[in-house]
């Protein structure tokens, strides 16, 4: 049995003044079934890391540079997250690949930096609608997730999110066979690369998840856990939602 793993991508979201949000999550969720993960922006990361001491969650950033240090004005680096006291990092989302052109094979680099700081890396695929309209998913996400991963990475390390692009922020979702069907396939596609050991491997669902249907949806075959995004900025949303798991 793999340990459910719900996690938060507060995206750029969040003020000094939101972090009573994790105040208030800390006091909600008791001592959840889950992991849990908040990824906050960067400029929260630390403050966030004390009020989660002792606490049955872990913070974690959205996104690093694949380089240890260096001349990259702007850029994070894994080191850096980990410095801070992140211990997972989101790599390849969507909104990623979108506004800033990242494409697998840096996806790539970054989850082999992420590996090397000793962070969890959470990798993200996902298919456009207009892939899915074209009986495209299973081919456009396995391939995404092939070309993510670095030669010889260690899955211990990895996390993958299936996360439909159509479905981020939209309140729409894939009906539950078709969430399934995919996790099935990236299953698949998981243990062409790593045999036996991609049985140990987390596979979450991303896209609109909410209160209401995160049950259902964490109840599915195959599914191991969720990013979250904005149900993940409000305390009493992000804790129905781990009970839900
Ligand atoms: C996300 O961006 O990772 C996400 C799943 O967003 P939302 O839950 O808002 O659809």
């Amino acid at each position: 049995m793999r340990r459910k793993l719900i996690a938060g991508n507060w995206k750029m979201n969040g003020l000094s003044r939101d972090l009573v949000e994790v105040e208030r999550l800390r006091g909600a969720i008791g001592q959840p079934e889950a992991d849990i993960l908040i990824c906050p922006p960067a400029t929260l990361i630390a403050r966030m890391v004390r009020i989660a001491e002792g606490a049955p969650f872990a913070i974690g950033g959205q996104d690093c540079h694949w380089a240890p240090a260096g001349a990259h004005t702007g850029d994070i680096s894994a080191r850096m997250l980990a410095d801070a006291g992140a211990t997972a990092v989101i790599l390849g989302h969507s909104e990623r690949r979108a506004d800033h052109g990242e494409t697998s094979e840096l996806v790539a680099r970054k989850v082999a930096a992420a590996r090397q700081a000793g962070l969890l890396a959470i990798v993200c695929v996902g298919e456009t609608e207009a892939e899915r309209d074209a009986g495209r998913t299973l081919e456009v996400v396995g391939a995404q997730l092939r070309a993510s991963l670095p030669p010889g990475v260690d899955p211990r390390g990895l996390a993958v999110a299936y996360e439909p692009v159509w479905a981020i922020g939209s309140g729409r979702t894939p009906t539950g066979a078709e969430i399934a069907a995919v996790h099935e396939g990236l299953r698949a596609t998981l243990a062409a690369s790593f045999g036996p050991a991609a049985e140990g491997m987390r596979i979450l669902y991303g896209g609109s998840v909410k209160p209401g249907n995160a049950a259902e949806i964490l109840a599915l075959p195959g599914v191991d856990g969720a990013l979250v995004g904005g149900a993940s900025l409000r305390a009493e949303d992000f804790a129905a939602i781990i009970a839900a798991a």
